[in-house]
């Protein structure tokens, strides 16, 4: 008997439980509401970070723990980054977000969207389109010895720098400097959020994108370009064999040009 009226009771639980989970598409909040020109899909405003039209000006927010905040010539050189690619007449403003250090590392997809929420404080407004950088603490997680990840770029305008990692790396191997990891990683994220390299499949006029490493380019000296078959220091050395952090080539600085883009 008594298992039974278990049954019963969990089935009513479920019951219960789907009914509030359809329940919860008509019943955000104004505030939820008013941020949903952020929590959209990798890409889709890359016309309205290139071009002036929709907002005149930008807010990048970085936001990390203590010791983790990126060196400040990276900081100055992320700015001629896009100062180089984006049209905004009113101007690209950094925010700065000290945040205790979020539990929990390393972090998965859902992790690093759960600190975004906890933490992110700049949203667009009429004028202004804001994007979020989070600097994290701790690596990502399914990291190994010789596979892990730099960066994600996860939303329209939100990504994460696994700054623990690029630290580590360095670390471990002084020729791998950390400023040109952290400059490195920041331009190719923001190239994804940029829509690099045909990330919506529909804006691409010369047929650069790699056809085995999917959303990257296949220009070998492009900062978009990846080699997912090689392990991550081989990766790392092919971006610190020349002496300068690596650029976007022509074919893609034309692709975000033909979005509105300089
Ligand atoms: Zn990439
Ligand atoms: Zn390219």
């Amino acid at each position: 008997m008594k298992s039974m009226y278990l049954k019963v009771l969990s089935l009513l639980f479920l019951v219960v439980l789907a009914a509030c989970k359809s329940d919860d598409g008509g019943d955000s909040s104004p505030e939820e509401d008013s941020n949903a020109g952020n929590n959209l899909a990798l890409g889709v405003s890359a016309g309205d970070l290139l071009t002036g039209g929709n907002f005149q000006r930008m807010v990048i927010e970085f936001v990390y723990s203590e010791g983790f905040r990126p060196r400040q010539e990276t900081i100055d050189a992320f700015r001629t980054f896009l100062n180089a690619r984006v049209n905004k007449p009113g101007g690209i403003v950094f925010v700065e977000t000290v945040i205790d250090p979020p539990a929990g590392a390393p972090f998965n997809a859902t992790e690093i969207r759960e600190i975004e929420a906890n933490n992110r404080t700049q949203f667009n407004t009429d004028d202004t389109i804001a994007v979020y950088v989070f600097f994290s603490n701790g690596s990502a997680f399914g990291d190994t010895q010789t596979g892990f990840t730099l960066g994600t770029a996860y939303r329209n305008t939100s990504m994460v720098v696994y700054e623990k990692t690029l630290r580590d790396v360095s670390l471990d191997n002084p020729d791998f400097d950390l400023g040109r990891l952290e400059i490195t990683t920041l331009n190719h994220e923001f190239g994804h959020i940029l829509g690099l390299t045909n990330i919506l499949g529909d804006d691409i006029h010369e047929d650069h994108e790699d056809g085995i490493n999917r959303k990257h380019c296949i220009i070998n000296d492009c900062l978009m370009y990846f080699e997912a078959q090689r392990s991550s220091r081989e990766m790392l050395r092919q971006v610190f064999r020349n002496d300068e952090v690596p650029q976007l080539d022509e074919l893609c600085i034309a692709d975000l040009q033909a979005k509105g883009g300089k």
